[in-house]
């Protein structure tokens, strides 16, 4: 379980809490382009904020690196933040020093501010403990709720819980538990399915997962890398040849862990990487010399789905082909589908994340059907790599 307090831990009746989100949102013409994060941290904003606290909002905001760049200013994200809070935002200029402190002074119970870009100063990304103190000298305790800043050793997610009392956000506790659920204390089997492009950024995750999940799918670009590595001709299909040995290191290893590595057993192939190029599908083993893998075939799609059925719990990071276009996202969709079908059903714990993922289920319109998709990108692929999450282990520090 958990091992960190959350707000249920909290009565921050009067009191004034720093709250760190992630509110680094895409901007489109000095406009919020998309209300995803910042419609994930609300719930913990509106819980405080009934509970009598008054609330300063931290977030970092692109890589000013140290400087005030104007376009790099949160203070169009306080506005769209006060349009789905339904209440008014105040905005400090600055997020340590005169500005800030007078915004907080200016806060009643109930408000709700948020301060100027953290990474305007160097400190903050060099987890500065003298930058910490002027941040904790605006509040009486901290609330993080920026998972996907915790892979970070900055200022305002790990030396800052060592300055107040903290918590874990809403939005935090919700994807430290599902990732609880998903591998460190998971229903047994576990399956996990590794796709996307290349196996030189994922040997880390791969090394992790084979230690913890009972069967390894490895699907898309990647699994083409085995193939090769097994002596199975792949046309030319993309593939890193230099990593042969890695990948049979990662098949020795599996072996020793009693992980069981599923390969793909059939491919969409076409002569080219382009949207409607003509395909055509083939059994592993059989692929043209001048036709290259860009999905899994309908006999793959059939054997994951049987595999699927017989497990518990399935975290997934990757497409199983080039989704992006078609007719080569099926594979993708069609497991997707699948194992939001089982989860919906009570008989799967679905757990997703990371780069192309998120993309790549919303186009398979199973986003909100998962048990938990994380938004987190570089957080998760880091904790599914094993790593410790520098904010996530402040938080445990201080509980
Ligand atoms: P990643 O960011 O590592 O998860 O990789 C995602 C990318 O992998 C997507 O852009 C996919 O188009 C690509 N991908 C998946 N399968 C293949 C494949 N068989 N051949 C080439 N690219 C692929």
């Amino acid at each position: 379980m958990p091992k960190f307090k959350t707000i249920d831990d909290l009565d921050p009746r009067g009191k004034t809490v720093l709250l760190r989100a992630d509110l680094n949102v895409p901007m489109e013409d000095g406009k919020v382009g998309d209300m995803t994060r910042i419609e994930r941290t609300v719930p913990t904003v509106r819980e405080l904020v009934g509970k009598g606290a008054k609330v300063v909002v931290l977030s970092h905001f692109g890589r000013p690196k140290g400087k005030r760049e104007p376009g790099m200013s949160l203070k169009p994200v306080a506005d769209a933040l006060a349009a789905v809070l339904g209440t008014p935002v105040a905005f400090g200029d600055d997020c340590v020093g005169p500005d800030a402190e007078k915004t907080v002074r200016g806060l009643s119970e109930g408000g709700v501010a948020l301060l100027e870009n953290l990474r305007y100063h160097a400190e903050e990304e060099k987890n500065d403990r003298a930058f910490a103190e002027k941040l904790a000298a605006l509040g009486d305790v901290f609330v993080n709720d920026a998972f996907s800043a915790a892979h970070r050793a900055h200022a305002s997610t790990e030396a800052l819980a060592q300055l107040l009392p903290a918590y874990a956000g809403r939005l935090m506790q919700e994807e430290l538990e599902a990732l609880g659920r998903a591998l460190e204390h998971p229903e047994r089997p576990v399956m996990a399915i590794v796709g996307g492009a290349k196996v030189s950024t994922k040997i880390d995750l791969l090394q992790n997962l084979l230690a913890k999940v009972d069967l390894l799918v490895i699907g898309g670009g990647m699994a083409n890398t085995f193939l090769h590595a097994m002596g199975t001709d792949i046309g030319k299909s993309l593939c890193e040849k230099d990593l042969a040995d890695t990948a049979r290191g990662i098949i020795d290893a599996a072996k020793a862990r009693g992980c069981e590595i599923v390969l793909p057993v059939d491919a969409a192939v076409a002569s080219e990487f382009k949207a409607g190029a003509a395909s055509t599908i083939v059994p592993i083993g059989e692929v043209p010399a001048d036709r290259m893998i860009l999905d899994v075939g309908p006999a793959s799609i059939e054997d994951l789905k049987k595999r699927l059925a017989g497990v518990r719990t399935l975290v997934w990071n990757g497409p199983l082909g080039a989704f992006e276009i078609e007719p080569f996202d099926k594979g993708t969709n069609a497991v997707a589908q699948a194992a939001a079908d089982l989860t919906e059903a009570g008989k799967l714990v679905t757990v997703a994340g990371g780069g192309d993922t998120v993309a790549a289920l919303a186009r398979a319109g199973v986003e909100e059907r998962f048990t938990y998709v994380s938004t987190a990108g570089g957080a998760f692929l880091e904790w599914l790599e094993g790593k410790t999450l520098p904010g996530v282990a402040a938080l445990e520090k201080a509980a």
